[in-house]
């Protein structure tokens, strides 16, 4: 499908209109929270597939966010709901009324959520004043709406080299630009470890034997759309609540990127968290081919900019560890969806963050997903990865009541992944000793990502490379933490190719190691 096509594009807006007015006399024009009881698994993948679905539900019940023209269809199928918030714009005002206590917290006090600009302002500055511990970087591409997007590498020596084989944990928030409380808490953490580190011996220690890689938005366009409401122009009208409920990217009809103060104003939308390889495009409700849909999963697997971002870290970095944030559901939901070769041991990491969270350990939100973070990393190098949805009190809960009176608990949480990241019984370790000194190692794996059955490209996989590098100490010794060479999926072995480059001479070998190995190659004489 192209959307170059431009008659093709003006009945598609037109559409978008029409399904976006005032259908019935029912029909509100704020968004509005009703909790669908729903008698089967059919009419559940039903309301997921065509409804925007807030994750808050529980079983036999599904909580939805109602957009124009979506009341008018729920009446219209008959099933039973209830109303939970009649008006969720007037419910915001009330609450942002309300009276913000300052808090203290890691990093700045704080009364409220923060913009775009406050996430960008403070990894700058983190990365000024700490040098040797924060450097900042800017993805490689750009957002649709032309915004850099940042991220920070923390670790003692940060600077020294990044290619020195320590293992990496990766923490982002906001694929999904509404989710405020998660990208506050990945912020909070930047500063937590900052603050921690020569001061906290354990975090210290940590930050030594390895690194962290965090990027709080990486969805910028649309949360930087969500977190201005209500003063936005869209389709939608102005003003009228329906704009801080945004979740996909800003993708727009004509494909084309705009100036960031155009805001794309014909955005559908892509569901960046629907949008990875493994797994893309299926048939079964895990992620939908329907533009308009919350879900809607792109044209192509890694067809977004938020996407090809993560996938470039995820595939070039050691990154043993993750943890992608959402919000809200108060679950900790695992890579795999509880059916991962290795569940029980995600099972068992899930286990101890969801206790000092006081949240759900669960394999998956409730219904199937695919083309998610967690799934694409765990698939193709057997990272150890969660999702964790957040909180249970709305996409945007008073500050203090959420990010105030939960924060300590999500460090802490946060932190066993760094732990679960510098222990190698979870993850796998080559090592050795280039004879001669100095050397440059490669290290290479060319595999296929599988597709879902029936996927819109009609392609059965996706092509992708590994490929990383690793300085060796300056007498030719290097240890070298990452994932797997087994992909957890696949049944054969695989093997990661390493080619040693020590100047005088070049040698290349298969590697295969396993999670928990320490393989240690002995002395390589070149
Ligand atoms: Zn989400």
């Amino acid at each position: 499908m192209t959307l170059r096509n431009r008659s093709f594009i003006a009945a598609l807006v037109a559409l978008l209109v029409v399904s976006l007015s005032p259908i019935g006399r029912t029909d509100p024009a704020r968004p509005m929270i009703v909790r669908v009881h729903v008698a089967d698994a059919e009419q559940a993948g039903y309301l997921f597939e065509g409804f925007d679905e807030t994750h808050n539900h529980s079983h036999g019940e599904i909580e939805l966010l109602l957009w124009p023209g979506d009341l008018a269809r729920l009446d219209a199928l008959g099933m039973d709901y209830e109303i939970v918030i009649e008006d969720l714009y007037a419910h915001d005002q009330a609450e942002a009324a309300r009276p913000k206590p300052m808090l203290s917290l890691p990093g700045p006090n704080r009364s409220d959520y923060r913009h775009l600009e406050d996430y960008n302002t403070e990894m700058k500055q983190l990365a000024k004043k700490n040098p040797g511990l924060v450097k900042l970087f800017a993805l490689p591409r750009p957002s649709l709406e032309g915004r850099k997007i940042f991220g920070v590498e923390i670790a003692s020596n940060v600077k020294e080299t990044a290619t020195d084989g320590r293992p990496v944990f990766y923490i982002d928030a906001i694929h999904h630009a509404r989710e405020w409380p998660a990208a506050e808490y990945t912020m909070l953490f930047i500063h937590h470890l900052v603050e921690s580190y020569g001061k906290d011996r354990e975090i210290t220690s940590l930050l030594r034997r390895m690194r962290v890689i965090s990027i709080p938005i990486v969805n910028v366009d649309g949360f930087d759309y969500s977190r201005r409401s209500p003063a936005q122009v869209s389709l939608l009208g102005a003003g009228n609540g329906f704009e801080g409920y945004w979740r996909k990217n800003r993708r727009s009809f004509t494909g084309a990127t705009a100036p960031v103060v155009q805001k794309n104003p014909d955005a559908y939308g892509v569901d960046p968290n629907r949008n990875y390889a493994y797994l893309w495009g299926d048939q079964q409700g895990g992620s939908s081919g329907t533009l308009f849909s919350q879900t809607y999963r792109g044209e192509a697997p890694f067809s977004e900019p938020e996407t090809q971002n993560v996938r470039d870290i995820i595939l070039g970095r050691n990154i043993v560890g993750d943890i992608t944030n959402h919000t809200y559901q108060a679950t900790v939901l695992r890579a795999g969806g509880g059916n991962a070769p290795e569940d029980d041991l995600l099972e068992a990491i899930g286990a101890k963050m969801a206790a000092i969270l006081g949240y759900e350990n669960n394999g998956s939100v409730g219904y199937p997903t695919t083309g998610t973070t967690d799934d694409y990393a765990y698939s193709t190098t057997g990272a150890l990865g969660f999702t964790i949805e957040h909180g249970s009190q709305g996409f945007h809960p008073a500050y203090d009541r959420e990010v105030g009176a939960f924060w300590k608990e999500h460090m802490e949480a946060f932190e066993v992944m760094l732990g679960v990241t510098a222990n190698p019984k979870y993850h796998s370790v080559i090592k050795g000793r280039v004879a001669g000194g100095a050397a440059t190692l490669t290290l290479t794996k060319t595999f296929k990502t599988p597709l879902s059955p029936g996927n819109p490209t009609g392609e059965k996989s996706f092509t992708e490379t590994i490929k990383r590098k690793l300085e060796t100490q300056p007498d030719g010794s290097f240890e070298w933490h990452l994932g797997p060479s087994d992909r957890p999926y696949e049944k054969k072995h695989e093997s990661y190719t390493l080619k040693i480059d020590g100047g005088s001479g070049v040698e290349t070998i298969q590697v295969h190691v396993e999670r928990g190995q320490v393989l240690n190659l002995g002395t390589i004489k070149l």
